[in-house]
């Protein structure tokens, strides 16, 4: 395979080269002033992101390990959890609360389809000793995004911990965690933050910290206990390069302004919406108001093999996109825009997919630029 592809998965993504220059620094002691000074900042940097003034960890590992902290330091054995699935990644918080032998509540929704607030309500009346709920913010399986506000409003009056995976939509999408009332936040470094894979991040509050404190966990690498009450903020060897990293990543989004970096990921999935919808193709997500800013999901058109287009992308146009997971495999596409991703990549990817399209046989009109390209 060509050595220059485009990455245009929902995560891990492109890494800017800037990114990497500061990774290349020189290894400093983990233990020294001048990195335990690098990184606190950047833990305060990460406040901003989630829009909070609760305590924010880095911790080694991929985005899972945020959400297996997430459970691990709440829930001892019997603890009932109602966890929210519409995806795989709602699917894997629940997988997470079996594993720490909690007693799971499903709310479960067919994949693609939008979570009902009444539902939550419901479940939460008829269970009244609910510890946790678990949902996903932007559920990258899928492409839908769903309402942690509104469920926020409902949890926020109950015992419950409201426990939320922002792993593909931190940085490229509005998170408030202290205004939704989200208790632990779990994200990760490789997908709107542009980063590499391998480091997490997760958001404590105090209403977390008085369940924390009376919870007998089992967990020890992941113990959040051992993180608050160390004083370099991490009570191992700290992912050193990757830190250098991530002061790079916030500061390109800092030069860009949040806000505006979130409005860049915004336009770039409306941009593939409608690119999608201009050659015939239906978006996935039951309801369109429901689509993620940072992945966006499609059906593959009938007569088509989706596992043959993602390889003739790849094959063909040295493009890498997603194809669904379990029993969406082959029956939809997913392309990611997060991150360093911008309207360059974009367009190549809506060209490449229309060329594609057409050369597996599906009726599409190519514009003229296209038509000496797709020869190529
Ligand atoms: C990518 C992703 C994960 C998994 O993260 P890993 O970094 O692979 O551990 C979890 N949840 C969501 C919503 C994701 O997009």
């Amino acid at each position: 395979m060509n050595e220059d592809f485009l990455l245009m998965i929902p995560g891990p993504i492109p890494v800017h080269p800037r990114v990497f220059r500061a990774m290349s620094m020189k290894i400093m002691p983990h233990r020294g002033e001048e990195f335990n000074k690098l990184f606190m900042e950047q833990s305060e940097r990460m406040k901003k992101l989630f829009k909070t003034n609760n305590d924010v960890f880095l911790m080694a590992g991929s985005g899972t390990a945020a959400m297996d902290a997430a459970i691990a330091n709440i829930i001892q054995p019997g603890d009932k959890v109602l966890c929210i699935t519409s995806g795989k990644f709602g699917e894997r918080f629940r997988d997470i609360v079996k594993s720490y032998k909690g007693t799971v509540v499903e709310l479960k929704y067919e994949w693609g389809s939008p979570i009902n607030i009444e539902d939550v309500k419901k479940a939460l009346e008829k269970n009244p000793f609910i510890k946790a709920v678990t949902m996903v913010h932007n559920e990258t399986s899928t492409g839908v995004r769903n309402p942690v506000a509104e469920i926020g409003k409902i949890v926020r009056n109950t015992k419950a911990l409201l426990v939320v995976d922002t792993i593909s939509s931190l940085g490229g999408d509005n998170i408030e965690v202290d205004n939704w009332g989200i208790d632990i936040c779990a994200s990760g470094s490789q997908k709107c933050i542009g980063l590499p894979p391998g480091m997490c991040f997760i958001s404590v509050s105090q209403k977390a910290w008085d369940v924390i404190e009376k919870t007998d966990a089992t967990c020890y690498y992941l113990s959040l206990k051992k993180y608050k009450n160390n004083k370099y903020k991490a009570p191992f060897t700290q992912p050193v390069s990757m830190t250098y990293g991530l002061k790079e990543a916030l500061d390109i989004i800092d030069e860009y302004g949040l806000e505006n970096w979130i409005k860049k990921h915004e336009n770039l999935a409306k941009a593939t919406r409608e690119a999608a919808k201009a050659l015939g193709l239906k978006l996935f997500p039951q309801d369109e108001k429901t689509c993620s800013n940072t992945v966006t999901s499609i059906k593959v058109p009938e007569g088509i093999d989706g596992l043959e287009l993602i390889k003739l992308m790849r094959e063909k146009h040295d493009i890498i996109i997603a194809g669904g997971q379990d029993h969406l495999k082959g029956k939809i596409i997913r392309i990611g825009h997060m991150g360093s991703i911008t309207e360059k990549e974009i367009i190549s990817t809506v060209a490449c997919l229309q060329m594609a399209l057409k050369d597996l046989g599906y009726k599409t009109e190519l514009t003229p630029i296209l038509n000496p390209i797709s020869k190529l």
